[in-house]
């Protein structure tokens, strides 16, 4: 705890719940920004961490640092990363609870680099056999794979995850990390084919192209030039200052056998990715739409297939095929990786389980489509748990000290929630409906069908059923939801087709019949011969949230709260407006208001009598009575008012921050 009053002018407070103001904005963000200046990125409130992106390395990873928050009180030293490991830690063998850390943030917020560190706080500190250090070699090693195949330069962030992520770390008896499982969610498809200006397609195919063998490149039929390939220059920037392509190249073919893929399973999956960029090479003409004819019999029999299709077609055919072939390729990595990381010692099954969840935060684009509406649903989501968990977990720690809960004024999302995926009545219902209705649906009749079901919802809002103001700046193709971190219009261009995510069946049979051992495992025979339709974009998305709900109320939760401090990626600038608008999506405020309720400060008797018995006489050099009257005695030899404070079961509660500063003061100045 920092005491002194100079260094808490200098530093800031590390908790902002000692914040004398903590119900402005600007206070909040000035301690930021002290705490930033100093480097000092990380800041709680209560038990939640905030994070703010330093861009910079610090000497704070160490592998003393990891030592210094082994098993130390969360409040006994600074804030950081890994106290809410080592808390989450101790909390599941200490009370045989399953534990998560929920990361939240913006792209490029640090939040990945978070679990990063998370992660690698646990293979080190932890208990290991020879057998568990595979285990943790297996778990290191899986994110530069996952990052290989599933990140992308993007304007916000030079390695942005465009997938989301949940991992359970399992942990044996002795608190040894035995095994991992990953779930992954909506992967971004439509950069496999389309890059906006300034960002690059996902990582892999450039790897492989810079840093491939001329063996495999020769085999797999490729150039080392990123600029013969259509699906790699959409964006215009195959080179990207901060990547090395190359030496990436040689740490993800290295991860790739640790994780225990096979030499021909790694040439099948990197047969997949050139057969991709191939196929992006597939090039139509000519009023007949005849593909050109290339040197791969594969994708001379593709073109073949796709020649009744107009030039359109044609192109959007082999586009939603490649991101099929993609996205699906994708899930089997995981699905292998989670096979690599498999719990599989039978003889102790019983075993605990840390969660990471590291997923996209809330996006306001200038343009937003159907990725970004799905995002922000989850992101209500997100919040409604956050909201039942956090409020919960106060209610609760008030009723086991036996101190009256004061009701708390919050903002529900439920209600949003609900808008997006209630059943019938919900969008979700009202764009799988129009998906499924034969005739003239289109992106059009599904925004009518919105006006007409859910126009009346007080957190929805199209052109035409909006007033002047509003009306002003939403387009006739949009509709306007008020998310709990603000509006954001989405315009209904190709809801339609993404919420389908259809492939030509010829398409379907041709990958059912492919050699590729790979493709053959994601292009099931079973699937043809389904007369059922499956599911939408949407509906598996809205399912797989719900399982992830699930997931994350079984386990008691931490959360780290990550911010970017401005746009250009720079170390040292914090810009105020960007900040502040996280502060705001992220619920920050309402977050310390609800923690402040009622109490800045708690600590159990036994701390609180450590730290401060030497400022009175009676609890000098030690208390010998019951510890809730020895803390009685000490802090009424302080001057406490009634007022002030409140003695639960084991701990004292404090109203005030200043109370709290004046004590510490005192030590200081003894
Ligand atoms: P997100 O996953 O939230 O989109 P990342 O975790 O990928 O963001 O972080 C983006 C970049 O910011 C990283 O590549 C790294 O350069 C920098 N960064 C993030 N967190 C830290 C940190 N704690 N220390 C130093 N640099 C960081
Ligand atoms: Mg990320």
């Amino acid at each position: 705890m920092e005491s002194a009053l100079t260094a808490r002018d200098r530093v800031g407070v590390q908790d902002f719940v000692l914040l004398e103001n903590y119900t402005s904005e600007a206070a909040f963000i000035e301690n930021l920004r002290k705490r930033f200046k100093e480097n000092l990125i990380y800041t709680y409130i209560g038990s939640v961490l905030v994070s703010v992106n330093p861009y910079k390395d610090l000497e704070i990873y160490t592998k003393n640092h990891m030592e210094r928050y082994r098993g130390v009180n969360f409040y006994e030293v600074s804030p950081h990363i890994y106290a809410v490991a080592d808390n989450s830690y101790r909390s599941m063998r200490t009370e045989g609870k399953d534990q998560c850390i929920l990361i939240s943030g913006e792209s490029g917020a640090g939040k990945t680099e978070a679990s990063k560190k998370i992660l690698q706080y646990y293979a080190i500190t932890c208990p290991a056999s020879e057998q568990v250090q595979t285990v943790k070699d297996r778990l290191l090693q899986s994110n530069p794979v996952l990052e290989a195949f599933g990140n992308a330069k993007t304007l916000r962030n030079d390695n942005s995850s465009r997938f989301g992520k949940y991992m359970d770390i399992q942990f044996d008896f002795k608190g040894a990390p035995v095994g991992g499982h990953i779930i992954n969610y909506l992967l971004e498809k439509s950069r496999v084919v389309h890059q906006n200006h300034g960002e690059r397609n996902f990582h892999i195919f450039y790897q492989l192209i810079e840093g491939g063998e001329e063996d495999l490149l020769r085999r797999l039929g490729l150039e080392r030039n990123p600029l013969q390939y259509q699906y790699l220059i959409k964006g215009n920037c195959p080179k990207v200052s901060s990547i090395n392509d190359r030496s990436d190249w040689k740490v993800v073919r290295k991860a790739l056998t640790v994780i225990g893929f096979s030499e021909d399973e790694v040439e099948e999956l990197l047969n997949i990715i050139a057969s991709v960029l191939h196929l992006g090479n597939v090039q139509y003409g000519g009023e007949e739409g005849s593909a050109c004819i290339t040197s791969d019999t594969q994708i001379k029999y593709l073109a073949r297939l796709m020649s009744p299709l107009n030039l359109e077609q044609a192109s959007s055919a082999r586009d939603a095929l490649s991101k099929a072939v993609y996205g699906r390729t994708f899930t089997w990595l995981v699905n292998k990786i989670n096979a690599s990381l498999a719990y599989t010692d039978d003889s102790h099954k019983h075993y605990s389980v840390i969660g990471l969840l590291d997923i996209y935060g809330f996006e306001v684009f200038q343009h937003n489509s159907f990725e970004q509406f799905c995002i922000n649903y989850c992101n209500e989501k997100l919040q409604q748990l956050f909201i039942e968990l956090t409020l919960k977990s106060e209610q609760e720690e008030y009723e086991a000290e036996g101190i009256t809960w004061e009701p708390v004024q919050y903002f529900n999302n439920k209600i949003i929630c609900d808008l997006v995926e209630e059943k019938f009545k919900g969008i979700i219902s009202i764009l799988d409906e129009e998906c499924l209705r034969p005739g003239d649906a289109s992106d059009f009749t599904f925004l009518e069908k919105l006006e007409d079901t859910v126009g009346g919802h007080p957190h929805f809002v199209t052109h035409k059923l909006a007033d002047g103001k509003t009306r002003k700046v939403m387009g006739r193709e949009e509709f306007r939801l008020l998310h709990y971190a603000g509006e954001v219009n989405y315009n209904v261009n190709g809801f339609l087709d993404k919420n389908n995510d259809l492939l030509f069946r010829n398409l379907k049979e041709v990958m059912v019949m492919s050699e590729n051992k790979i493709l053959t495992q994601c292009f099931d025979r079973e699937e043809l011969s389904d007369k059922k339709r499956p599911d939408t974009a949407a509906t598996q998305f809205k399912a797989s949230l719900a399982k992830l709900m699930e997931i994350l109320m079984s386990k008691e939760p931490s959360y780290v709260r990550c911010i970017k401090p401005n746009d250009s990626k720079q170390a040292g600038r914090f810009d105020e407006v960007l900040i502040r608008h996280q502060v705001k999506y992220l619920g920050l405020m309402e977050n310390l208001r609800v923690r402040r309720a009622g109490f800045a400060y708690r600590r159990r008797y036994e701390v609180f009598l450590q730290r401060y018995k030497s400022l009175c006489p009676d609890t000098w050099p030690n208390w010998q009575g019951k510890l809730s009257d020895g803390v009685s005695t000490l802090v009424k030899h302080l001057g406490y008012k009634p007022e002030e404070y409140k003695l639960g079961r084991s701990k004292i509660f404090i109203r005030f921050p200043k109370t709290l500063f004046a004590t510490e003061d005192a030590l200081e100045t003894r």
